[in-house]
């Protein structure tokens, strides 16, 4: 019997992207973070969470080598699977959600570009789904005022008082999440959104200021702060 079966929660790390906002020459989960690469840390940070009993990463096409090579590094036994990502977030989901085991209890999916993973918002995600929600997601109050933008030209101020800013990991039911990954995948930026335009129940749980997303080389730059802090 391999490691994965009989595994609980799977967590599908997605690293595919390329990062050109990010610039460099390597894909961002590559990048440097004090001194390894990007994916390395929220790799390692599942890897030593105690709600996590398998991991698929998703990575850059062509990186996969380096990927399983990392995985070695850092002794991340939990790793069952490294496969190639798609041209889309979305896409590279798919790719991994192919890997995930069909007894799977609960499926994560977590950005590697949010290397700041605490152990405390997985388990605020886990609750909801015992509950019976189709998944759950963290999210933050959004601080600033927004505004609907056509040419320029302010058309809306949105009301912030029901907005929130998603962030990852997310948490899902298997089959809700495969249901939703079986559809049209245009236009979703996250897990929750297909979820939720098939119908699925999606919770809120509080985010983690944490677990910012790296977008910019300044982004990096203050998570290596955060990091060393
Ligand atoms: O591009 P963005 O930072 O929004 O991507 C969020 C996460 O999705 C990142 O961890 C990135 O590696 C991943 N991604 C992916 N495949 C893509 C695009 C993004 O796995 N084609």
């Amino acid at each position: 019997m391999s490691a994965a079966e009989g595994s609980a929660t799977w967590a599908i790390l997605v690293a595919a992207g390329s990062g050109r906002r990010l610039g460099g020459d390597r894909p961002k989960a590559f990048a440097a973070l004090a001194g390894r690469p990007l994916l390395a840390e929220s790799l390692e940070r599942l890897e030593l969470s105690p709600w996590v009993d398998a991991i698929v990463v998703v990575a850059p096409p062509g990186w996969e080598e380096p990927t399983i090579l990392l995985a070695e590094e850092l002794a991340a036994a939990k790793v069952v699977s490294v496969v190639a990502g798609g041209a889309t977030r979305a896409e590279s989901v798919r790719c991994g959600l192919r890997e995930v085991d069909g007894e799977a209890l609960v499926v994560l999916v977590h950005d590697a570009a949010r290397p700041l993973l605490d152990d405390g918002v997985i388990e605020r995600l886990l609750a909801p789904l015992a509950e019976g929600w189709d998944g759950a997601v963290p999210a933050l109050p959004v601080a600033d005022t927004v505004k609907r933008v056509r040419d320029s030209q302010v058309v809306e101020t949105v009301d912030r008082a029901d907005l929130v800013a998603a962030q990852t990991p997310q948490a899902f039911r298997p089959d809700a999440l495969r249901a939703a990954y079986a559809l049209d995948l245009t236009g979703a930026t996250d897990c929750a959104a297909l979820v939720e335009r098939n119908g699925g129940r999606v919770r809120v749980v509080e985010g983690d200021p944490r677990l910012l997303k790296v977008t910019t080389r300044a982004d990096l730059d203050h998570v290596a702060r955060l990091l060393a802090g």
